[in-house]
């Protein structure tokens, strides 16, 4: 029998290189939302993969960029947490990008870094094949990484290869969850972050930086076996609010229906979803409410 290994692995990287969209594939379940525009995942999102003889427990962080918001400070904070103490990162670029001045720096990042690192070049499904040793030429020179694999997480090409290798460099370890599980987040925030995903997806503003969903409350009917939530979905001006309730509501309608078929699917139970739409100036400031999404000091 082979000796059980376990460890936590970050998936670090520019936004929109794909990482949210490796964690899904990775852990075989939607846990991350996943969207075109850049700085959709907020939060520190952690997905379990058990097999037989691992646990790997994937770190997605926040797309790692120069501050501007308070909010987006706070964002590389927990991006740079991530690096310390880990068993693996996960550095990912999309191939179809070329090199800047983003890379630059989270390169300079893993310089005071002591953990092992992978280099993933993803989305190669975009890029001719002879395109890609170059592309890795060129960052061998930049960093020691211990193993570098060209991959799509789109399509899934490469996956068990990516699995095969992380797996080699874990060290011997415990189970730390449950088979069963999958996330580490509570049903709340996954509530919220599917009617951000709904938002962002359907509207065609760049709504991800000035949106904020709270779930007011989450409630158990049992006499009617359904579950009710109630959000509220901040944004910083009256024109965004316009944008999200549409003509006659009917954008906020179809944010709430696309939103409440996925809860009921995840969730496993009906569900009674109220929207409500509110304009909070300069929110991204506002302590209270970035505590409420999970960005506490
Ligand atoms: P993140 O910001 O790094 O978490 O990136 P996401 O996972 O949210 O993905 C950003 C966009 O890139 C989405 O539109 C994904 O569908 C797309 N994407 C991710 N991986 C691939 C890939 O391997 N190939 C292609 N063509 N697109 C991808
Ligand atoms: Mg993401």
């Amino acid at each position: 029998m082979k000796t059980f290994k376990s460890g936590f692995v970050s998936i670090i990287g520019r936004t929109n290189v794909g990482k949210s969209t490796l964690l899904n594939r990775l852990v075989g379940e939607k846990i991350a939302i996943i969207s075109d525009k850049p700085q959709t995942t907020r939060n520190q999102i952690m997905g379990i993969k058990t097999l037989p003889y691992a646990q790997i427990v994937f770190l997605d962080t926040p797309g790692i960029h120069k501050p501007r918001h308070e909010l987006n400070r706070r964002m590389v904070k927990i991006a740079l947490r991530a690096l310390q103490n880990i068993d693996l990162i996960l550095l990912m670029i999309a191939a179809d990008k070329a090199f800047g001045t983003g890379d630059q720096f989270v390169l300079n990042l893993l310089k005071d870094v002591k953990t092992t690192v992978f280099l993933l070049i993803n989305k190669i499904d975009l890029i001719k094949k002879k395109k890609i040793l170059p592309l890795i030429d060129q960052y061998r020179q930049q960093h020691d990484f211990a193993e570098i694999i060209p991959l799509s997480a789109l399509l899934g090409d490469n996956m068990e290869l990516l699995e095969e290798k992380i797996i080699q460099y874990l060290p011997v370890g415990p189970k730390y969850f449950p088979e069963d599980h999958i996330t580490d987040q509570p049903e709340r925030t996954l509530v919220a972050e599917i009617i951000r995903e709904k938002i962002i997806n359907l509207t065609l503003q760049e709504l991800p930086y000035s949106t904020a969903v709270i779930i007011e409350s989450f409630k158990e009917d049992v006499e009617k076996k359904l579950l009710n939530i109630r959000a509220t979905i901040y944004v910083d001006k009256p024109s965004q609010k316009g944008i999200i309730i549409g003509k006659s509501g009917s954008m906020l309608k179809e944010v709430g229906t696309l939103a409440r078929l996925e809860m009921e699917k995840i969730l496993s139970t009906k569900v009674y979803l109220e929207l409500w739409v509110k304009v909070k100036r300069k929110w991204r400031e506002n302590n209270r409410i970035l505590r409420l999404i999970g960005l506490a000091e």
